[in-house]
C-alpha cells in the first residue's frame, strides 16, 4: 500500500467501521452514543473526496478535510477534529510537508483542540491521546529517532493515552455530568482518535515512505 492520503482515509474508515459496536458502545455509557456515527458521516464525506483530496498540496488538503468534518460530522467531536485540520492548514501553509515540519503543524493542530474544547491533558477527552502523541513526535523528531521507531513509539502514546481514560472522571463534555459514575468507562474520543492514529501509523510502516514522499 502507498501512504497516499486517500489509502490513509480508506484505512481510517476500515478501523472505524470494524470498531464502530465498541465504540458506540463507549460513547453510550458516558455520553449519547453517537459519536461512531458522527464520524462515519464524516469519513463518508471525506472518501467522496479522495480524488480532489489527493491533488491538492498537504495544506490545502488539510483545509478541505476540516471544513467538511466541521459541516458533516456534527457533535462536539465535528468542531474538535475540524478545529484540529483547519489549525494544521494554516501552520502547514507554504511550508515543505517533512516530518519535523509536520511535528510541529501537529502539534499546532493539538493546540487549537485545546484551546476550541476548552480542555486539556487528564480531562477524559480524545485530547487524552492527541497530546501523548503531538508530544511524543515532537520529542522524536528533536532525537531524530529513525522513522519506523517514532511511528512505533506514537502507536504506544496513542493506546496509553485512551486507555488512561479509563480511570478518569470527566470535566468536559457529555461525560463530565456523571461525575464518578463515568469511571471504568473509556472515552469514545480518545478511542476513535487512537484507531485512526494507529491507523496512519499502519499505513506509513507498510510503505516504509515517508508522507508523500
Ligand atoms: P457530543 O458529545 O456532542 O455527542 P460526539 O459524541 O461526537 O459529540 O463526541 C464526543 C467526544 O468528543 C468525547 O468522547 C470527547 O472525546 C470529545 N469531547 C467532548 N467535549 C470535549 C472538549 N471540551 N474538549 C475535548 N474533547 C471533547
Ligand atoms: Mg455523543
Amino acid at each position: 500500500m502507498t501512504a497516499s492520503l486517500p489509502s490513509m482515509i480508506t484505512a481510517i474508515q476500515n478501523t472505524i467501521n470494524s470498531n464502530a459496536d465498541e465504540v458506540a458502545e463507549l460513547d453510550r455509557a458516558i455520553g449519547d452514543g453517537d459519536h461512531v456515527v458522527n464520524l462515519q458521516r464524516g469519513l463518508n464525506a471525506l472518501i467522496t473526496l479522495s480524488d480532489e483530496l489527493d491533488k491538492l498540496d498537504w495544506s490545502a488538503a488539510f483545509m478541505k478535510i476540516g471544513m467538511t468534518l466541521m459541516s458533516t460530522m456534527g457533535g462536539a467531536s465535528g468542531s474538535l477534529f475540524g478545529s484540529l485540520f483547519v489549525s494544521m492548514a494554516k501552520a502547514a501553509k507554504g511550508k515543505e510537508l517533512d516530518l519535523t515540519t509536520f511535528a510541529e503543524v501537529f502539534h499546532q493542530g493539538v493546540e487549537s483542540v485545546k484551546q476550541r474544547g476548552k480542555a486539556d491533558i487528564g480531562e477524559k477527552t480524545m485530547l487524552d491521546t492527541l497530546i501523548p502523541v503531538a508530544n511524543q513526535l515532537k520529542q522524536d523528531m528533536e532525537k531524530g529517532v529513525a522513522f519506523d521507531e517514532m511511528l512505533k513509539n506514537i502507536k504506544r502514546e496513542a493506546i496509553k493515552g485512551m486507555e488512561s481514560t479509563k480511570e478518569m472522571i470527566a470535566t468536559k463534555g457529555r461525560a463530565s455530568f456523571l461525575g464518578e459514575r463515568a469511571i471504568g468507562h473509556i472515552d469514545a474520543g480518545a478511542r476513535t482518535s487512537q484507531l485512526m492514529i494507529c491507523a496512519i501509523a499502519d499505513v506509513l510502516l507498510d510503505s516504509r515512505l515517508k508522507p508523500r514522499e
